[in-house]
């Protein structure tokens, strides 16, 4: 399908993936930049913006952290980070400076191509949220704070309300343990991950069709959870 023609720029040093990258994007109708080295990278951005930047953390010159935050000081648009396997407090540091997302190699392109879905989609939202979510079976209506599950009601207990619409709102999209207890329950709470594993497994009690296999709310091990969007 056609993407509109939107720029990507690829900053990762390892060729057989840049090439993958490169005749998988293109093949989607995306536009591509390419960048071997971290400086490099930044450089092209500056010069032409991206509409989204896909930053490997491993890289010759620069760490890819440093990269990114050199990044965000003045670029808006999405970043998705290519991280190795095992690197879950990078995947955190880099959502923590500004990352809207990753994937983790080895990755199959339909993943990220989906990843770069939803990122450009929330990038590109303006105007007023909407006021009903609907994700497979499930509708949630924010102004009447009403949630059914094929048509029938679900009754939540408001902190449910609030953790199921902060991610729902974010459908898509990796969101970290610290993100969502400090939407959910406030600063002060920030290192209480057992109340969102409590709130998390009510919360598949009531929609999940098996609590055991979610299919909407999925844990992204070490790092926090994502609620699907694509069926
Ligand atoms: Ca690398």
């Amino acid at each position: 399908m056609e993407q509109g023609g939107h720029h990507i720029l690829i900053i990762e040093d390892e060729q057989p993936i840049r090439r993958f990258l490169k005749a998988s994007l293109s093949n989607e109708g995306y536009r591509i930049s390419e960048a071997v080295a971290g400086e490099e990278g930044l450089r092209i951005a500056a010069r032409q913006p991206p509409d989204l930047v896909i930053l490997d953390l491993g890289l010759p010159d620069l760490d890819g952290q440093n990269v990114l935050k050199r990044l965000r000081e003045w670029y808006t648009a999405p970043i998705i980070i290519l991280s190795a396997r095992d690197q879950e407090t990078q995947k955190i540091a880099a959502l923590d400076n500004g990352a809207d997302d990753y994937v983790t190699k080895p990755f199959g392109v339909g993943e990220l191509l989906a990843r770069m879905r939803t990122a450009i989609r929330h990038a590109h939202r303006s105007g007023p949220e909407a006021m009903t979510v609907t994700v497979g079976d499930l509708q949630v209506d924010l102004a009447a704070r009403l949630v059914h599950r094929k048509d029938e009601e679900v009754h939540l207990t408001p902190l449910e309300y609030k953790l199921l619409a902060t991610m729902m709102k974010h459908a898509g999209k990796v969101l970290t343990h610290r993100f969502l207890l400090r939407e959910v329950w406030g600063p002060l709470d920030s290192q209480e991950n057992h109340y969102l594993r409590v709130f998390v497994a009510s919360l598949r009690r009531k929609l999940e069709d098996d609590p055991a296999r979610p299919k909407y709310i999925l844990t992204e091990q070490g790092v926090g959870y994502r609620f699907a969007s694509d069926y």
